[in-house]
């Protein structure tokens, strides 16, 4: 009874993010209600193991005793400080410091926000400044990524390129440029890692060239591996070409990292994997573990440096009330002791484990593809696996998928395109990962 009202009360007044208005007037929320380590229990009583914690980003898992216990320590001590007028609390001094210690290289500044797309929208700004005290203002062409997601500001949801987050908004931004994605499965170029790379350095100098030369381009971004447009996985060796060539054009190069960062793809940061140190790092989700919402812009030595000396003693005016919020900060100061006490080596026994249970479903009649590295994974159903036809791309068999995965007691995400993506917490234990691959198995035996 309880929940009938309460989803009534959803119908009528609660807008969902990137949702159908009008299609969940219809279907109503799924109301969760607790949740334990990897398994969450909505408002019926349903247990369900949550293979994509939360949307990418309970990496610890739910109920951490201690986790809970900072924020509310640091609630009962100061619940908020600005960081503005030279203010600050010693939360965020402390978390910043344990960051930058972490990143690669010399990303040894941090600005905080308050989540990824704010990250994503400051590091415009902080680029058009520095390009401004660089003295070529002139470099002001951005180029992302088909199928990148980096987030719904209205800015970052131009670099973004996925359909929805354009069609009506009048995005993208006339400065906002897209190459075609890696994506090795459905790759004109060929699905080898040398093909693969060159054709994506071929299109990064056609569209540089197009725009007027590497003097008219600002910046390029790129998320280590694209989560939401599908879990596509670039080839080994795709973000330091990337990289190089964006580095030999003076190019700045922004890693979005804010799924792939806090140990979701093994170690704390995926970019390290290839040994880049980007000139941004963008993160979120990972770093408070989802448990309140924070964001951070790492930036590099040689960034901050000119935007420091250019403005002098003027203020540079970018910066949020919420920036380096205190509770936020220490429960990231917990979830990073957490990490290192244990969950990112966990996180990587468990990802080993995910991807080669995922592996033996390629032998299933549905399955075109399995792709992901760590704690971050993809299936890609296809109707025929030869010619690799795609699942219809309107979004209700996704939402048959997910309804049945659902009753089987696993949460996933189903994209409308026929992926099916996978980000557990990184706390999963073994049970708990062969649950969600057997109920996988499930899921697509009916779906067949
Ligand atoms: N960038 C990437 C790569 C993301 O995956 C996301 C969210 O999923 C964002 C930015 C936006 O983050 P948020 O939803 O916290 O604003």
């Amino acid at each position: 009874m309880l929940s009938n009202s309460l989803i009534e009360l959803d119908r009528r007044h609660l807008i969902h993010p990137v949702s159908s208005y009008r299609g969940h007037e219809e279907l109503g929320a799924r109301v969760l209600k607790s949740a334990r380590g990897a398994i969450v229990t909505d408002m019926n009583g349903h247990e369900l193991v949550d293979g994509f914690a939360g949307l990418w980003c309970v990496n610890a898992g739910y109920g951490q005793d201690s986790i809970a216990e900072a924020a509310a320590r640091q609630m009962r001590e100061l619940p908020y400080a600005t960081g503005y007028f030279d203010m600050g609390s010693e939360p965020a001094i402390r978390l910043a410091a344990e960051l930058a210690e972490r990143a690669p290289g010399d990303l040894n500044h941090i600005f905080f926000t308050l989540g990824g797309s704010d990250a994503v929208d400051s590091t415009v700004r902080f680029i058009r400044y520095y390009w401004h005290c660089k003295g070529q203002p002139q470099r002001d062409q951005f180029i992302s990524i088909e199928q990148g997601y980096h987030g719904s500001s209205t800015v970052g949801a131009g670099l973004t390129a996925l359909p929805a987050f354009h069609a009506g908004f009048g995005l993208p931004f006339s400065w906002q440029h897209k190459i075609p994605s890696h994506y090795s499965y459905r790759n004109p170029a060929g699905d080898t890692p040398e093909a693969i790379i060159a054709a994506s350095l071929q299109a990064l100098h056609a569209k540089v060239e197009e725009l007027g030369g590497p003097e008219r381009v600002a910046a390029f971004y790129a998320e280590p591996i694209q989560g939401s447009g599908g879990v596509i996985v670039p080839p080994k060796g795709w973000i330091k070409a990337m990289y190089d060539a964006c580095a030999a054009m003076d190019i700045l190069f922004i890693a979005d990292e804010v799924i792939t960062g806090f140990g979701r793809t093994g170690p704390l940061f995926a970019c390290s994997d290839e040994g880049i140190v980007p000139d941004f790092m963008t993160t979120a989700k990972g770093l408070t573990s989802g448990y309140v919402p924070m964001g951070a812009v790492f930036m590099s030595d040689r960034v901050y440096d000119v935007m420091a000396d250019g403005a002098g003693a003027a203020a540079i005016g970018h910066g949020y009330t919420y920036s380096a919020h205190p509770v936020s900060a220490a429960v990231g100061l917990e979830v990073l002791r957490l990490y290192e006490n244990g969950l990112l080596a966990n996180g990587r026994r468990a990802g080993e484990r995910l991807m080669a249970g995922l592996e033996k479903l390629r032998d299933h009649p549905l399955v075109g593809d399995v792709r992901g590295r760590g704690m971050l994974a993809a299936i890609e159903l296809v109707v025929d696996k030869a010619k690799k036809t795609p699942l219809p791309t309107d979004a209700a068999p996704a939402r048959r998928i997910f309804d049945r995965a659902w009753q089987q007691g696993l949460v996933i995400r189903a994209f409308a395109n026929g992926v099916l993506g996978y980000a557990p917490p990184l706390c999963c234990t073994d049970d708990e990962i062969d649950m969600i691959l057997e109920r996988t198995r499930l899921v697509l035996d009916a779906t067949l």
